[in-house]
């Protein structure tokens, strides 16, 4: 992927209308929150279902994103999720899966570019699954599905994953990318934000640990191959990285912030310490640098023993930061260490928020 402007151009970029869908959720208010004086997007409109539409934002919003609604989206009135309703060309979506399916395939065909979070066209070969740092060239498969799905005009969709799946590959891209993976094994402990509001039922997490989140393991085990993996020879869709994952997924009494504890199989031999050095050095994609959101480290190495802490780095990175420690030598595979991202941000609107500055730079937004 090359940038198409300089320092220069980047200063002039006008700012482009966008709309959030499903705005009155957790990962919805989470974009308000990123696009309120964006230099780059102007919030325009805000969608959600019909039970919020014809609402003012204010009034319909269970604000749970920290501080007050911005005022100038509380007296912005919701529209349906209808590409008929919403004029932006760009939107990010936040839909519950149950109905982003549909609804994004309807924007796009509408010639709307769409920056989902949900899983519903994630593992489509011809729909990019990025991470702005990890695996940038797979926007190209746009092309393909554009070409696959006959829209027009800008139309497609661009995936973001599910939050631990970030955290996770983040963690190990710069693992990957250096050694080689084979095989993971990796165990969540993921808080209570990552299911929304309301969420799960204060009776069922308060003082508990629960060993299940629906179809989080297979998401995670897939979606990481696919982070990981590459654009297939001359066939224009992605190929995913042929590693062995097994996921845990647990959820936890925790407000914000999923951490992950892996065990690495790497293909080339390393100790520990040149792993920890690997991670270190790493500063992601260099397309992916210099953008509004870019933390000035993707990923940064933490050495105490008793972190990664959420709170330390929400307040000192805005949330964008993937924080790595306790990278030792692993008595079943060859190394273990853990990683803790912030699940909204980092694993959702932020990184979505990423991707579309990204296209920017890259010219792949509608004109
Ligand atoms: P949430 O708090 O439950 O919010 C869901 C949003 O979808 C609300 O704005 C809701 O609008 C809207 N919605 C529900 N039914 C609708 C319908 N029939 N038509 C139109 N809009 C409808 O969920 P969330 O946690 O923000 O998650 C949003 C998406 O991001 C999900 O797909 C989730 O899997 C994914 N995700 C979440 C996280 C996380 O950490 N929370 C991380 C990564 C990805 P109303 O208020 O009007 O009902």
């Amino acid at each position: 992927m090359n940038p198409v402007s300089n320092e220069r151009d980047r200063s002039q970029v006008r700012k482009r209308p966008v709309a959030v869908l499903g705005a009155t959720g957790a990962v919805g208010q989470t974009f308000i929150r990123l696009l309120e004086n964006h230099p780059w997007f102007e919030l325009a409109e805000v969608a959600a279902s019909e039970r919020s539409a014809g609402r003012k934002y204010g009034e319909a919003v269970r604000w749970v994103s920290g501080g007050q609604v911005p005022e100038s989206v509380a007296s912005r009135t919701i529209v349906a999720c209808d590409p008929g309703k919403v004029s932006s060309d760009i939107v990010f979506s936040a839909l519950d899966s149950s109905v982003a399916g549909e609804a994004e395939l309807a924007f796009a065909a509408a010639g709307k570019l769409v920056l989902s979070n949900a899983k519903n066209h994630r593992m489509a070969p011809d729909v990019p699954l990025v991470i702005a740092e990890v695996n940038p060239d797979h926007l190209r498969v746009l092309e393909t599905q554009r070409r696959n799905r006959g829209w027009q005009d800008g139309g497609g969709i661009v995936t973001n994953g599910n939050c631990s799946a970030i955290v996770t590959a983040l963690a190990l891209a710069p693992i990957h990318e250096r050694f080689g993976i084979t095989d993971v094994f990796v165990s969540t402990m993921q808080a209570v934000s990552g299911a929304g509001y309301p969420g799960v039922a204060s009776l069922d997490i308060l003082g508990n640990v629960i060993p299940f989140i629906n179809d989080e393991e297979d998401k995670l085990e897939t979606e990481l191959c696919k982070f990981l993996g590459s654009l297939g020879n001359g066939t224009g869709e992605i190929v995913s990285a042929p590693i062995a994952v097994s996921a845990h997924c647990n959820r936890v009494p925790v407000e914000n912030g999923h951490t992950v504890c892996l065990s690495v199989r790497l293909r080339d031999r390393a100790t520990a310490g040149e792993v920890e050095a690997a991670v270190h050095e790493w500063r992601g994609a260099g397309v992916a640098r210099g953008l509004p959101s870019s933390p000035e480290r993707p990923v940064e190495v933490i050495d105490a023993a008793d972190r990664p802490q959420p709170r330390r780095d929400v307040q000192r990175g805005g949330g964008m930061t993937v924080v790595v420690g306790r990278i030792r030598a692993d008595s079943l595979f060859d190394v273990k260490l853990v990683a803790m991202g912030d699940n909204v941000v980092r694993g959702a609107a932020g990184a979505s928020v990423l991707n579309a500055e990204l296209m920017v730079n890259c010219g792949l937004l509608p004109r």
